[in-house]
């Protein structure tokens, strides 16, 4: 009896001190998150990955392959950056067929002994003996993008058929975090941003639009256009000036934002007008969708100092690309299906404003 109750005893403590060492991993772990999710540069992003992270998680080398056959992640870190992240463990790979056998599907981290017979050219030019080693595939949408490539001392770090729940989150998070990195650098590089509502502008409209355009006629899914004009935007600034009516125009832009979808493109056309391209919505989905905007705006005050509230409402013309055979361009497509839009949003300001039409 004494001796059973020792022995749940012990078995106890050994389960406390595993949870209290999973917390404290797990603690670790979201303040390294955190610090990823405020890093927008990608220089900034991968020195975290490559400096930090091996300080904080105690590892002794950490290599970042990322996988560049078009050329892009070398285009965005420049010439000078990727030199120095060189130096820290960064290599630009070119065929994703060099790593098809440490990365094979399904995509898992892999975890293992150092051998230097089959590992040592991923761990080139590292000075410190390895024990055993992670590799971690970093997977985007089902595509090998490229690997991180741990290595520790201790040979009891990683061992084969250990659980890999928190290897496989941070690889997850790393995707995410570089995937944004290079959208958001991309966006400024291109000017593609408007400075003031903080959305995509008309630039980055038209060219989403074409690619829109030849994705929906490829896989004959419909593809929706809308244009959206604010009534009398002219009389709020006239009335409350210059200021108020930007004021106005980022919280409409967020009205606006919230009842799309995530896969849809909204983009500041131009002063008060905006655009919204809606894949995969058919005619009556998007005329809802339409209304939704247009009502939620229509019953919107618009806090401008107590007690007046400002009033607007919207016009909003819809139309739909046809999908049938077509000898145009997807850049005439794309040209004749913002003119459509604008056509049905013509008609709803000509019919008293504050209403949706559509055209096809
Ligand atoms: P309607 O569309 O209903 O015909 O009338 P409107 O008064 O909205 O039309 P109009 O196109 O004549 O005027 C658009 C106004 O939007 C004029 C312009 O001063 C204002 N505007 C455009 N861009 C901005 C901006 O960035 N900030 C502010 N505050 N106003 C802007
Ligand atoms: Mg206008
Ligand atoms: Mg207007």
């Amino acid at each position: 009896m004494e001796n059973e109750n020792e022995s749940l005893r012990r078995q106890l403590n050994l389960l406390l001190a595993k949870a209290r060492e999973n917390e404290e991993k797990l603690l670790r772990f979201e303040r390294f998150e955190q610090q990823l999710m405020t890093t927008r540069t990608l220089t900034q992003l991968i020195i975290i990955m490559l400096q930090d992270f091996p300080a904080k998680f105690d590892l002794e080398v950490v290599n970042l392959i990322l996988l560049d056959s078009e050329g892009e992640w070398a285009h965005s870190l420049g010439r000078e950056d990727l030199i120095s992240l060189g130096a820290m463990g960064l290599i630009l790979g070119h065929d994703a067929l060099d790593y098809s056998r440490y990365y094979s599907q399904p995509y898992r981290p892999y975890l293992a002994a150092y051998q230097a017979h089959q590992h040592l050219a991923l761990f080139d030019g590292t000075v410190v003996p390895l024990g055993s080693i992670a590799l971690l595939p970093l997977v985007r949408q089902g595509r090998i993008m490229g690997g991180l490539h741990l290595g520790s001392r201790d040979k009891q770090r990683f061992v084969t058929h250990d659980g890999t729940y928190f290897l496989e989150r941070l690889s997850a998070f790393f995707v995410m975090c570089l995937e944004n990195a290079l959208i958001y650098d991309k966006l400024e590089r291109f000017g593609l941003m408007d400075a003031l509502t903080q959305v995509n502008n008309r630039h980055y409209f038209n060219l989403r639009l074409k690619e829109a355009i030849s994705h929906a006629l490829r896989h004959r899914a419909p593809l929706v256009a809308m244009m959206f004009d604010l009534d009398h935007f002219k009389t709020i600034n006239d009335r409350w000036g210059h200021q108020i009516g930007d004021y106005v125009l980022q919280q409409v832009v967020q009205i606006m934002q919230s009842l799309l979808r995530r896969g849809d493109t909204f983009a500041r056309y131009g002063g008060e007008e905006f655009v919204a391209l809606l894949p995969g919505t058919d005619r009556s989905v998007a005329i809802d969708i339409a209304e939704r905007i247009r009502l939620a705006i229509d019953n919107h005050r618009f806090s401008v100092g107590e007690p007046e509230l400002i009033r607007l409402s919207v016009s909003i013309g819809v139309a739909q690309l046809e999908l049938c055979e077509t000898e145009n361009s997807d850049d005439e497509l794309a040209r004749d299906l913002v003119a459509i839009a604008d056509t049905a949003l013509y008609r709803a300001k000509a019919q008293g404003r504050n209403r949706v039409e559509f055209d096809s």
